[in-house]
Formats: C-alpha cells, structure tokens, sequence
C-alpha cells in the first residue's frame, strides 16, 4: 500500500488572495483580524483540496515567508527589532521589509526605522526568502506559537497533519553570519531549540514531522556533513517520527550520509534523482518510509503517469508500507489551479497540470498501485493520450528556428571593437557627465495603469485608448525624469505586466496563463509564461513605445529588454530540450528586436539578466557549462550592435564573486546591480577582478518603502570609489521602481540625483 502527502501547498490563493490582503494591511486599509481571517480562509480551502492525500502539510502557510517563520520560531531576530513593543506580526512585517524612520522619531530605536532583512533566492528557483542573520553571540529560544496555532486549526479541521519546518543544517546553512563568525559552532545551541520544538509537536499528537534539508543537494564539506550527523542523532530517534526531506537536484556524496541518518522516513526528488531513489530504496531499512517525488514539483507539464508507473511498480513491490509518493518538492512553485484558466489555447492546456492537477496525478498514481491500474484505467489513457499528442504537435516545432540556432558561430556573438574604442565612441555621443544618473527601467505601475491594462484584457477599451493611455504614462515619467535632473532615461515600463511575460506574449512558441501565478516573495508574485515550442519573433515588441518615449526629450533614452536567459529562467520551459537550446533561440529573437531599436536611433540599450545567477545549477562542478551557454546567449542578443550603441545590463542580487568572470565575459558597457543592502561590500569581487567596464552599484534598496538620504547615497558611492575607479561609476537604483509609489521615488531620486551632484562637485 502507497501513501500520499504533499511537500507544501501555494499559499498565495488561486486568485492571490492573500497578495490583497497582505497589501491592503501594510496601506492601513484593513484591520489584522482581517489579514488573519483571509490566511484562516486560505488555509481552510488548501487543506480540502488535499483532503484526497494521506498527510497534508501544516506550517507551509506563511505571511511572508518559511524562512523568517523558521527565524520567529527559534527566536532569532535580528538585534535591530528585539526591543519593538508592538504586535508580533508588526514585527514580522519590519524585518521582511523594513520600515522608515520619518513617523516615529521618538521610537526610532525600537519601532521606528529598521533596515529590512536580507533577501535571496532559494536554491535554484524564484522564490525569494530572508536569510537568517547570525552572530558568534546568537541565541535560541522557541516560540511555537505560529505553528502549533495552524496545527490546531488543522486538526480541527480534520486535517491529518504533517507539519513542515525547515531543518537545523538547512537553516544554519542558508543564513549570514554578520560578523563573520563560524555558523556551525551555534550548532549545538539550536539543536536543543528544535528538540523543544519537536516534543511540542509530539504533545499535541503529531505523528510525522516533514524536516526539510535541500541543502542535501548541494556540495558539503565535512564540516557540514558532520553537522547532519550531530544533528539528526539528537533529533532523529524521538517523537515525532521525521521525516527528512531533500529535494531540488541530486544527492550524490551526500546519498550515503542521508541514508546513515537515524531518521524513520526520507524524501528524495524522483524528477532529478531518479537513480538514487533506486540506490536508497535497495538498501532501506525495513521500519523506514521513502518518500519518492515523482511529480515535477517545478513546472507544469503533466507527467507521463503510465511512465511513472512503470517505474513504480517494482519499487512498490519492494517498499510495500513504507512507499510514499508526493510531488519532487513544495508545489510553493507553480501556480494552484489549471481550471481556474479560461483563455488558454485547448490543445496547449491539455499538456499541463498545475498544483491541484499535480495532487490527482498523485492519486491516481497511488490508486494504480494500490488497486491496479484498471482502476483508473481511463484517466491513464486521458493522459497517454495528452503526452503522445504534445509530443507529435507540429505547433511544438519550427524547423526554420532549429536551422538559426544550427548556424550560430563563434561570431555572432563578438562586438566589432573593444570596450576601450567603445566606450570613447560612446562619451563622444551621449555627452554624459561624471556619476551618470538613470534608473533600472520601471516606474511605479500605479492603479491606473492597471486598470487600463485590465479594461483593454476585457475588451472594455480598444487598442487605441489603452495606447493613448500608455504613452501618457511614459509622458508622465519622462516629464518627471526630466525635472528631477536624470541623465539617462527610461520610458517606465508603464506597458508592460511583467518583464519577462510582456515578451512571451509577443514571441511565437510561448502561451501565457492568467492566473498562473507564482509566489516570488511577500506578496509579491510572478505569472511565468509557458515556453511550448521553439522560438521566433513575429514582429517589433518595444520599439514603438521607446521610439515614442525618446521624441518627448533630447537625453537619451534606454531601449528597455529583458535578456534570453531571464525569459528563460523565470518561464516555465519545456522538458523535452536541453534548456541551453530555448535560450540560444530567445537569444536569437532578443537580437532582432536589438538591431531594430539600434535602427530608430535607440543609442542605449539595456537587457536585463536580472535572473541570470539564479540559472546556476545547484552544483558548483555543473556551473561553467551552464555559465558558457548562458553568457553565449547574452552576447548573441547583445553583440550585433555597433561600437557607438552603449549596452547595459542589469542583475539584481548581491553576490558576483564566484561568477565575476563569465559576468565580464558579458562585455556589457554597462552593469547595473545590487549593492545598496551589502554596503557596497560586493563591489569588491569586481575590483579584485579588475572588472574593466561601467558600473552602477545601486545606491537605495527598492524593496523598502524607505527613502534614502542624500548623505547615505553620497557614503555609498565614495565606498563604491575607493573600489571602482569614479569615472567608470553610475548612480542608480538598486532595481526598477515599479513596486513603489510616486510619492516615496520622487523624493528617493532627488535625493540620488543630488548626491551625484555632490559627488561630481567633489571631483
Ligand atoms: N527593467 C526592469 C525593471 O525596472 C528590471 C527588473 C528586474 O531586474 N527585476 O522593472
Ligand atoms: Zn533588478
């Protein structure tokens, strides 16, 4: 007999239900009994759409995000919010996202300005998370109290519960030592944290705890290796049972470590592992359960479920009790509800499945092996039927892109000249003066803009009144680019939903949903377009809207593009080609729309690779091919253009060490980044590199409301001097703006369009 349960369910709604609440609290519009009543109602919901599984998960709802749940419930905040007087959830709020000063300055060391936390991206997805901030002088204490709220709600709902936490290694492993500290020496202080955490569990019944270690999947040294010895011996034999999950990649030399755990059940990601489910499952000891991943848990194709099964038939003769099947990871990473789409081409949609589909698989899985498959006989041929007919489409293959991608050379993508030669020819145009001021490319989408964009969707305004719309947008922002004094401008975006699905909506090969949206941190989500089939560009995207951005004024004006391995990276991409393959055609059609803005006199192009480190295989010893056929691609949109054309690029995080060089290899003329929260720290990695070209270090965090001052700007950029030579240095946000309101870019601006004066003054 086969048992299901499920790693996490999408907490964000079908209709991002919990986004609006979330939103409408932090405006002071809606009241915190409110919030937490759309956060009971959404739990409620997930919990009946996993009613069918064995175990569903407890804990994997969260207001923000699991990491930060994790860091309140060991009782680890940061130093800066210890002492804040106000509500917990208050505080939540202030570490996820920071909070200004300006109000309460007679609070401003308890609850008035903090700093948010840090944020990154968790393992290889999208999803961002608030990394853990350590000190050598760190302690733990337990407040359970979030949890075992949602346990009780759960089990009174009736719900068999499997909470979820995150584990020991893992937490330790994703957070930042602030002063530099060994993380593994507080080892031993949080180990006693989680065992309290664990019998609180056990008390109130709990009979499984879903422990979740992804960092299995990556590369540890001994030291951390030990750490899950250490670990797991004091957690590993108690009550609850655990049961420790892996997921995200292959666990390799870590496969023998997990397997010496004492632990009563584990996790492995069947999509990326199938052979090591193998290994583990031949030697698994009789009383522990192995939970196999068989679903993608990562995109939203429908499994070949006779496929599975034929793979599972043997592992479930061998496992008999102890097989469990879930999804290869939370379903936190695809949108919840195919059903919920009525827009969706007929033939494509019959290809997918999203969350609630994925879950059926799973039953129907579990009910072939547990009743034979004659007992879902039909739903087996449905999908036998579906997978042979995507795979056969003609819709499905381009023979004319397959031969542009066969013709690619070493060629294609080479600037004709030199940076140096370049970046004369470019002064001489653009006429720029020292620390250049511009911006990343968005301005605020105000509710205006979406309404506009939503009556054009349904039909309520034609094309020519949404176009009428948009450009007075991008008057609006240009008008006040110009009166704040910015040197290179931008259009603001104002046009498009989403950077990466504005193109997929214009690019052959793609189908996009309208409720397929993704979580990717707080309330903030993304709607990942569906990458089908190979790639062409019918037609111009953006240079309409730029060609008509640059006749409103004499500074220039960025052509704004998303680059091929950002489309790729936050799509959802086929599984039936290598992935460098769909880059190097979006490479191809990014080129084209390149050589057309350069053809309207566009003398600034920036394409963006915000999501280009995120691509990076899980395992260092994979990275180099992925870096080699990413930056390729890079280059292959970018490169076509003459030595006068100035191309940026922007990537928004914080960590370039390790990647520095393929980054230079990009030969943008300009790099805009990440560099506000880290103190300039980052720029390092590009002076020890001798980085040669242009760069922006950003100077204000856009994911906070607050505004910086033009003394901190002025601080940050002379740090950023003693790294960069200042002639080389832009000044600019540390991303796009459209999160944030007029009211609080305007100033934020000024204040770095003043700083630059500053700086300039003092050359
Ligand atoms: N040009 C985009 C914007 O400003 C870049 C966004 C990003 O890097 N995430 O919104
Ligand atoms: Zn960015």
């Amino acid at each position: 007999m086969a048992f299901t349960h499920n790693l996490g369910f999408p907490r964000i709604g079908a209709k991002r239900e919990l986004k609006f609440a979330l939103e409408s609290y932090w405006k002071g519009q809606s009241t915190r009994d409110e919030l937490n009543s759309v956060g009971a109602e959404l739990r409620r919901r997930h919990w009946q759409e996993q009613s069918a599984l064995d175990w569903a998960p407890v804990g994997d709802f969260s207001f923000y995000d699991q990491v930060l749940d994790m860091s309140f419930a060991l009782g680890n905040l940061p130093e800066r919010v210890r002492d804040f007087h106000g509500d917990a959830l208050d505080n939540y709020f202030r570490v996820a996202r920071g909070r200004s000063a300006q109000s309460a300055e007679e609070h401003a060391h308890c609850c008035g300005g903090v700093a948010a936390g840090e944020m990154t991206k968790w393992f290889d997805t999208n999803y961002h998370y608030i990394v853990p901030e350590f000190s050598a002088a760190t302690t733990f204490q337990l407040d359970a109290s979030r949890l075992l709220a949602q346990l009780a709600e759960a089990q009174a709902q009736g719900v068999r519960a499997k909470p979820v936490i995150i584990g020991p290694v893992t937490y330790l492993a994703l957070g930042k030592a602030k002063d530099g500290s060994d993380k593994l020496a507080l080892l031993s202080r949080l180990l006693p944290v989680y065992a309290e955490l664990l019998d609180a569990l056990a008390a109130e019944g709990v009979e499984w705890v879903q422990i979740d270690e992804p960092i299995l999947a990556t590369e540890l040294d001994a030291g951390w290796q030990q750490a899950f010895a250490t670990a797991y011996q004091a957690l590993g034999t108690g009550k609850p049972k655990l049961l420790l999950a892996s997921y995200f990649g292959q666990l390799q030399d870590n496969l023998p470590l997990l397997a010496a755990l004492p632990v009563h059940g584990a996790h492995l990601d069947a999509v990326h592992a199938r052979h090591e489910v193998e290994a583990l499952a031949a030697q698994w000891p009789a009383d522990r359960v192995l939970s196999v991943g068989v679903i993608n848990g990562r995109n939203i194709w429908k499994t070949d479920l006779n496929a599975a099964l034929d793979w599972l038939e043997p592992l479930a003769h061998t496992l008999g009790d102890r097989l469990w099947l879930a999804p290869s990871c939370s379903l936190l990473h695809v949108p919840v509800d195919l059903h919920s789409e009525q827009k969706l081409d007929a033939e494509i949609q019959s290809w997918l499945a999203f969350a609630k589909q994925k879950l059926e698989e799973l039953r129907v899985l579990a009910t072939a092996l547990n009743q034979g498959r004659a007992a879902v006989a039909e739903a087996l041929a449905a999908n036998r039927a579906a997978i042979d007919a995507r795979r056969q489409s003609p819709r499905v293959n381009n023979p004319a892109v397959k031969a542009a991608v066969a013709k690619i050379d070493a060629q294609l993508g080479r600037r004709r000249s030199g940076y140096a030669q370049r970046a004369a020819r470019q002064a001489a145009r653009l006429q720029l003066p020292a620390f250049p001021t511009t911006t990343i490319g968005s301005f605020p989408q105000t509710a205006a803009i979406r309404q506009a964009r939503s009556q054009f969707k349904a039909g309520e305004i034609d094309e020519a009144a949404y176009t009428a719309a948009m450009r007075a947008e991008i008057q609006h922002s240009v008008r006040e680019q110009e009166a704040l004094g910015l040197d290179v401008l931008v259009h603001g975006e104002a046009e498009r939903n989403d950077m990466v699905e504005y193109f997929g909506e214009q690019l052959d090969g793609y189908a996009f949903s309208q409720f397929g949206w993704v979580q990717s941190y707080g309330s903030r989500c993304v709607k990942p377009p569906i990458l089908y089939g190979d790639i062409s560009r019918p037609k111009a995207m953006t240079v309409q809207w730029i060609r008509y951005a640059q006749s409103l004024t004499q500074k220039p004006m960025k052509g704004m593009l998303t680059g091929p391995v950002t489309i790729l990276n936050w799509s959802f991409v086929r599984d039936d080609q290598p992935r460098a393959v769909s880059c190097y055609q979006l490479a191809l059609a990014i080129r084209e729309e390149v050589l057309d803005l350069e053809k309207a006199g566009v003398r600034v192009i920036q394409i963006d690779e915000a999501a280009l480190r995120e691509g990076l295989p899980l395992r260092k010893a994979q990275w180099q091919e992925y870096l080699a056929w990413a930056v390729e691609s890079f280059r292959i949109a970018a490169n076509g253009v003459g030595d006068e054309t100035q191309i940026h690029t922007h990537m928004c995080y914080s960590e370039f060490n390790d990647i520095i060089a393929s980054i230079a290899d990009m030969d943008a003329d300009v790099i805009t980044i990440e560099t506000s929260r880290s103190d300039m720290e980052l720029l390092d990695a590009f002076d020890d590199f001798n980085y040669p070209n242009e760069i922006g270090p950003g100077v204000y965090d856009i994911h906070s409301p607050n505004i910086p001052s033009e003394a901190h700007i002025v601080q940050l950029m002379q740090k950023a001097a003693e790294r960069i030579p200042a002639e080389r240095l832009w000044v600019n946000p540390d991303c796009g703006l459209k999160t944030r309101q007029w009211s609080e870019v305007i100033p934020a601006l000024r204040n770095m369009v003043a700083a630059a004066k500053q700086l300039r003054a003092e050359l």
